[in-house]
């Protein structure tokens, strides 16, 4: 009988290949790239039973785990290096860009994926996998930056050097040009997630009019402070000359306008890799000596099927009336949501993990980051900042043993500026909800809590929590503002312990709390 090797793979930049964008288009070409790259790499396998991670070819995953004979490990490798390299040249080539060989625009396209494995003879399931992925955790740290020192860097990465120009005569290196020209299904601009549901309500035949206004109509035609000349003739060229009537139109669509928002969705599983490596018991507990070889093998392949029935009902969840999935990992997601839509996804969401993955008695968490953006903010930007969110809340609800407790990260920006930040666990988000369609005075809030700071002795600590307990009772028991004396206190209770965290206040998200309600009740179509 040959010898069984356990191989584990994966490849390298996938989230910050993805984040290299300034556009929804290069934002969704990313994750496509990725998603049939790792398509095509699983079909290399000789036997797709041999696969324990992923459990489905849908979704991405980073890491790829299988079985694998000691004969047919030289031959596998050989295919999986020569599909990678040659997967983005492929791409190019079909989209019309010449190639020679050997030339650096060639180079970088063949080089930007860098592939890592390793693999044991497994003597038992379990210690070959802690050896696979010791082994891989080391190989992936010594890998080699290519800094460049050209003048003439790609406008989208700032990485590799620029060697073509996408059609707003921008730089790209070949990889980001690519990119552009990457056929990605549905995608949709930030303006067309942000009307999403005011497109919804409209009559087709005189949307359908209103467009042929326009050569290259895109949804930002919708919103009125685009109808202008200069912006017109920069973008669109106008089939319909006349400015004033074109507006009309616009106006006679609707009685209501398109909301100014869109929402980012960036959804990851708590310590995961901790629960790979050490298994979990009946009830979900995190196992402290893991499960034996056998065991550990049948969890693997359980809760990779888990991983992958979630990441599938994701895409069922976000349709395309509510938005768009950039990416499904398994544990982790990222989407874009038309805010009508924001509170029922989050709730399908929920329930939807809890039923495919969260089988167990003891919960596993998850954190999520929702950045609520204006459509002009750079996309760049938004990424970049609700990878930072994410990874702060984590910081958040991280215990001292180095596990997470799951947390909810909220983000407001408008075109230009972050307008208000919260961090909560799921209880304090659901007060979100209940303070829906309150109207908050935030300035006389301020005013009412000027006396509280964030540094100070122990004793005056007591003395201000205190008082701050006081004054929100009164705050909210405002008639104005219209809770209950049973809604009150429970709200108190929750905000107390928000602001009171082990003996200090942290007054920034206190406030952030309700310039979060101040933006959330806001009509976002002004
Ligand atoms: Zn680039």
């Amino acid at each position: 009988m040959s010898k069984n090797y356990l191989f584990s793979l994966t490849i390298t930049p996938i989230q910050s290949f993805i984040a290299q964008a300034k556009t929804t288009k290069d934002f969704y070409s990313g994750s496509q790239i990725i998603s049939n790259l790792i398509q095509e790499l699983l079909k290399q396998f000789p036997c797709k039973d041999d696969i324990i991670f992923p459990a489905s070819n849908s979704i991405i995953s980073n890491k790829i785990i299988a079985r694998i004979a000691i004969e047919k490990q030289e031959e596998l490798i050989e295919k999986l290096q020569k599909t990678m390299k040659a997967f983005l040249p492929l791409k190019a080539l079909c989209n019309g860009m010449e190639l020679k060989s050997k030339s650096p625009e060639l180079q970088q396209l063949e080089n930007v994926f860098q592939l890592f494995y390793s693999s044991v003879e497994i003597t038992g399931y379990k210690e070959s996998y802690f050896e696979v992925e010791k082994n891989l955790s080391i190989i992936k740290n010594m890998r080699l930056f290519n800094q460049i020192s050209s003048k003439n860097i790609c406008y989208v990465c700032g990485e590799r050097e620029s060697f073509c120009q996408d059609k707003n005569e921008k730089n790209r290196c070949t990889v980001c040009y690519t990119k552009s020209r990457y056929e990605s299904e549905s995608y949709l601009s930030t303006a067309g997630i942000a009307s999403l549901y005011y497109r919804q309500k409209l009559d087709n035949t005189l949307y359908e009019r209103y467009k042929e206004n326009f050569y290259h109509f895109d949804e930002a035609l919708l919103y009125e402070e685009n109808l202008k000349e200069d912006y017109l003739k920069k973008h669109h060229h106008l089939n319909n000359k006349n400015i004033e009537e074109i507006k009309k139109q616009l106006q006679s669509l609707s009685k209501e306008k398109p909301t100014k928002q869109y929402v980012l969705i960036n959804f990851d599983g708590d310590n995961i890799g901790k629960i790979l490596s050490n298994g979990l018991d009946n009830i979900g507990k995190i196992l402290s000596n893991g499960l034996d070889n056998i065991e550990l093998e049948t969890f693997h392949r359980e809760f990779s099927t888990k991983l992958s029935t979630f990441s599938q009902a994701v895409n069922k969840i976000i349709s395309d009336e509510k938005g768009r999935v950039i990416y499904s990992g398994g544990d982790d997601f990222l989407c874009f949501v038309t805010p009508y839509y924001l509170n029922e996804v989050l709730d399908q969401i929920k329930e939807s993990f809890e039923n495919n993955v969260n089988t167990y008695q003891e919960k596993i968490s998850y954190s999520i980051a929702i950045t609520i953006s204006h459509y002009k903010a750079p996309l760049h930007k938004i990424i970049e900042n609700s990878r930072a969110l994410l990874k702060a809340t984590k910081a958040k609800y991280s215990s001292k043993s180095k596990l997470i407790k799951g947390g909810i990260g909220i983000e407001v920006y408008s075109s230009s500026s972050l307008l208000a930040k919260f961090i909560g666990d799921y209880n304090e988000f659901t007060l979100l909800k209940q303070f829906d369609g309150k109207k908050i005075n935030l300035y006389s809030l301020e005013q009412l809590f000027s006396f509280a700071k964030s540094d100070m002795q122990y004793s005056e600590y007591l003395l201000i929590i205190n008082m701050i307990k006081l004054e929100l009772k009164r705050f909210l028991g405002r008639r104005e503002i219209g809770f209950s004396d049973d809604e009150v206190a429970k709200i108190q209770q929750l905000l107390i312990a928000q602001v009171n965290r082990n003996y200090s206040i942290d007054l920034d998200n206190f406030f952030g709390f309700f310039k979060t309600v101040e933006q959330l009740s806001k009509d976002n179509n002004e």
